[in-house]
């Protein structure tokens, strides 16, 4: 008897001591079933997203539309932060890029009849976002067709005078599909300056996505300094494979460009950030956040407006229940993510020179669909010891933690301030139909899917506010 009660204290000491971060309660499953009701009965995410796609609507860095959007986040975080909360800006520096006017394009080629005969098609395209204009006037050019990097090496004495156009497909095979988006948009952000090395005068390339729509999606491009800016514009994927057609086999075509996209000096803006004080360790810090800017053809309403409002509903939400974290938890609606990463780079260095300690860095920016999960820059051992968390998560959604990082605003924390960094990883199948394109509205965001991911990420904030990484 004696030794039965000295063997189970033993045992109850190793489980005690196996690492704080492993021990989970039936009380982590009744709070975080309170955080899940709250967003799913009384939730704002939704309303949320609501004002800022039909009343802010676009707010690319630099424009109106930004500075509209920090008055919704101030406005937004104050409500969910409460009388305990703290809601203020961080100013950042960032690029100012306008589209400048209606982007135009049309190709014409010979139909290889004789007599031949001239068809003309108009394309959908819209300038790549940080490129230069082609001016009222145009350019008009014959168009080369590339496939891809490879071919424009062998084919690079051709290319002098010319416009190139790449049509790269989205490879289908990734199953993921931000890993098809990785794999192609080389060719958005670097072609222009590749194809310029070999004297274009412009680029066209076709849409980052498969869609069956024809809606162009633009993004940013980055200039090489060592070779002249030249135009660039994505063209929707259906006038993609029309002028594909047209050009495969080695048929001519031009094609007439104008753009009048420009750059304007840099600007001062601002990261939005509400948080609320730990009880325990006010000076260690738990970010979650999205970025608050989004380009110009639509409402941003999954491209960040979704991240936003989740990471703003997480803080409601732990408000709500009457939750009092141990550390501070920070939200950041992040300046500038889509033509610079500014935001994102300006809290981490200001974290640094403020000397705070940060635990986690997370961050939702894959759209606001179905939650899969998380993506997180941890070990294996400390992978290992969070694992149990995913029978809290499960319920919800969440069945797996990726060995990973976090997307561009919270990476910066890692290198910066060592913090671990994350992103909530939801279903992606549909992502890329919306994506920087003029049908990313709120009409295309599902009300109980977004609310499903604030409703993780507020779980696993609470478990690493309780239990941290086991370091
Ligand atoms: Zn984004």
């Amino acid at each position: 008897m004696v030794l039965k009660l000295l063997k189970g204290s033993i045992l109850l000491f190793l489980l005690v001591d196996f690492g704080a971060a492993t021990a989970q309660t039936a009380d982590d499953s009744v709070l975080i079933r309170r955080l899940a009701d709250t967003i799913l009965t009384d939730g704002k995410a939704y309303g949320n997203l609501s004002v800022l796609t039909k009343k802010v609507g676009a707010r690319l860095s630099g424009s109106a539309g930004y500075y509209k959007a920090e008055k919704w986040g101030v406005a937004a975080l104050t409500d969910a932060s409460g009388s305990a909360g703290k809601v203020y800006l961080q100013e950042c520096m960032v690029p100012h890029w306008v589209r400048g006017g209606k982007d135009e394009a049309f190709f014409e080629w010979s139909d290889g009849r004789r007599p031949a005969k001239g068809v003309r098609k108009s394309l959908d395209i819209l300038a790549l976002g940080n490129s230069v204009g082609t001016g009222p006037a145009g350019v008009t050019a014959q168009v080369v067709l590339i496939h891809d990097f490879d071919e424009l090496e062998r084919r690079k004495d051709e290319i002098k005078g010319k416009i190139v156009f790449y049509n790269y497909k989205f490879n289908p095979l990734f199953i993921e599909t931000f890993k098809a988006y990785g794999d192609a948009v080389r060719y958005r952000a670097l072609g222009p300056s590749r194809a310029a090395r070999y004297g274009a005068v412009a680029v066209l390339v076709r849409t980052m996505g498969e869609g069956v729509d024809n809606n162009p999606h633009t993004g940013a491009l980055m200039y090489n300094d060592s070779f002249p800016k030249i135009p660039a514009a994505a063209v929707g994927l259906r006038d993609a494979d029309a002028l594909a057609a047209a050009l495969e086999g080695g048929r001519n075509a031009s094609v007439f460009l104008r753009t009048m996209a420009h750059m304007l000096p840099d600007t001062v803006a601002h990261n939005v950030i509400g948080e609320i004080r730990g009880s325990e360790f006010p000076d260690q810090y738990i970010t979650v956040g999205g970025h608050l800017d989004s380009w110009d053809p639509a409402e941003g309403a999954q491209d960040d407006g979704a991240g936003c409002v989740q990471s703003i509903e997480v803080l409601r939400a732990l408000q709500a229940i009457g939750y009092q974290p141990r550390h501070t938890i920070r939200v950041v609606l992040f300046a500038n993510e889509e033509n610079g990463g500014r935001g994102g780079r300006k809290y981490a260095s200001a974290a640094k020179e403020a000397g705070e300690k940060h635990l986690l860095g997370l961050e939702s920016d894959a759209g606001g669909f179905t939650p899969r999960a998380f993506s997180l820059g941890l070990s294996d051992t400390q992978l290992a010891v969070v694992h149990p968390w995913l029978t809290l998560l499960q319920p919800y959604g969440v069945y797996e933690f990726v060995k990973g990082g976090g997307g561009s605003d919270v990476s910066p924390m890692k290198p910066e301030l060592g913090a671990v960094v994350g992103e909530l990883l939801p279903d992606s199948q549909r992502y890329f139909d919306l994506h920087h394109s003029r049908a990313d509205v709120l009409e295309n965001v599902n009300k109980r899917e977004l609310e499903l991911g604030a409703v993780n990420m507020a779980a696993l904030i609470y478990l690493v506010d309780k239990y941290g990484f086991g370091q």
